[in-house]
């Protein structure tokens, strides 16, 4: 006797029956029709359909989510499953064919467009009707059908973060080979330039001194610009190591501020300095203070419009040692404040200056210290980023 194929047919609309039913029994197919996800589920069980046409937009339990669970069931899964859809499929995900994929399904068409019988039919050819396929399961009670949705959601929600975390570990390491590939031609082209600046190749007129400090600047800035990418995929990976000893921030700040004077004096800003005695020391990694520092200055020097002032205190507390930097710069409006240690962030990101992870990095520097990194600033009178670390003496 040749086996009739069964189709089941779910939808929660009576009209979409009358629609699709009579069409696939003359093509000969026998159809069941449920109209809910539960029933769907416990019919698909217990009367192992052939192919199962299913409505995506239902109440209580979608599509999709009986697709899934279909899909992953050893009683069910190998039954094709054709998703269809009105226009009402968008409310649930932007891309529903995309989706219906994603969650299992074998065919997709949108109501009204597709021809499902044609569908139907080869679905049966890539995927006969079986007699190995044909155990049949006790019925479930709605509240097992749940927890099985749950336990299987769990499941995937686990797969779905273990693969994006994968795939953020991929493009950090790509954005670490590819900032270290970078990093090699750049010194050379600085030494190069240093050597030009130096006399070593013959004098130069005053004009290829001017071009040679922008190629400097620019060059500086690339340098700057790939130390911080390198920092940020050290910091998602957890890998920033400090190498700590006592450090003097009163000497270290004093010969950041020596460093940054003609900068400034070009700009013409003063930079003074109060409180900055040898004797405050802290128990971290001088390099990377040196870089809090340095960014925190030149962010200041780069804020401040010509003529302004800025200046860089030391203060000694009972547990700590607090710097701060204050400008009379144009200020963080209180919007910004918590939003500029985010990574990417800048208050006006048309500016063209940075990309917006000094901050951040610098945090996290402090943070690793032990110690604290905000900004006080009205919005309009300049701003004091204060630096907070455990003292030692
Ligand atoms: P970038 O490296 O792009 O300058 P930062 O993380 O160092 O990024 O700074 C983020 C944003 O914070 C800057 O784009 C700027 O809008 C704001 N900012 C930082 N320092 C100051 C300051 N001293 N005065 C005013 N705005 C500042």
């Amino acid at each position: 006797m040749t086996h009739t194929p069964t189709i089941l047919l779910v939808d929660d609309s009576p009209l979409v029956h009358k629609v699709y039913g009579p069409p696939l029994e003359a093509a000969g197919f026998r159809v069941l029709h449920t109209s809910d996800g539960i029933a769907a589920i416990n019919t698909a069980m217990t009367q192992q359909p052939d192919v199962i046409v299913l409505d995506i937009y239902m109440p209580k339990i979608n599509g999709y989510q009986v697709c899934r669970l279909l899909k992953d069931h050893a009683a069910t899964k190998a039954i094709p499953m054709i998703l269809i859809t009105g226009g009402e499929a968008g409310r649930l995900v932007a891309d529903p064919k995309r989706w219906s994929f994603e969650t299992g399904a074998d065919a997709y068409i949108e109501k009204g467009s597709g021809d499902l019988v044609a569908e139907v039919r080869r679905m049966l050819v890539s995927a006969p009707p079986s007699k190995t396929r044909r155990h049949p399961r006790t019925p479930l009670t709605e509240v097992e059908i749940m927890t099985a949705l749950s336990a299987l959601l769990d499941k995937q929600l686990y797969h779905d973060v273990s693969h994006l975390q994968e795939l953020n570990e991929k493009k950090s390491a790509f954005v670490s080979l590819v900032a270290h590939e970078l990093k090699a031609p750049l010194t050379v082209i600085k030494g190069s330039i240093d050597n030009m600046g130096h006399g070593t190749y013959g004098g130069l007129s005053a004009s290829q001194r001017a071009c040679l400090a922008l190629v400097n600047r620019t060059v500086d800035r690339l340098v700057r610009l790939i130390r911080e990418l390198l920092d940020l995929t050290r910091i998602e990976a957890g890998r920033i190591v400090l190498q700590r000893a006592p450090v003097s921030l009163g000497e270290l700040l004093h010969e950041v501020i020596a460093d940054y004077q003609a900068e400034a004096a070009a700009r013409q800003l003063i930079i003074q300095h109060e409180g900055l005695s040898a004797e405050a020391v802290v128990h971290g990694d001088r390099d990377r203070l040196e870089q809090v520092f340095i960014n925190l200055l030149t962010n200041a020097i780069k804020w401040t419009p010509e003529g302004g002032m800025i200046t860089v205190a030391l203060s000694r507390h009972a547990q700590h040692l607090r710097v701060t930097v204050t400008d009379t710069g144009i200020g963080v409006g209180a919007t910004h404040h918590e939003r500029i240690f985010q990574l990417f962030e800048r208050v006006d990101p048309e500016d063209g200056q940075g990309v917006g992870l000094g901050l951040p990095i610098a945090r996290t520097l402090i943070e690793l210290h032990g110690g604290r990194l905000w900004v006080e600033s009205d919005g309009q009178h300049g701003s004091t980023f204060t630096v907070e670390l455990p003292r030692v003496s």
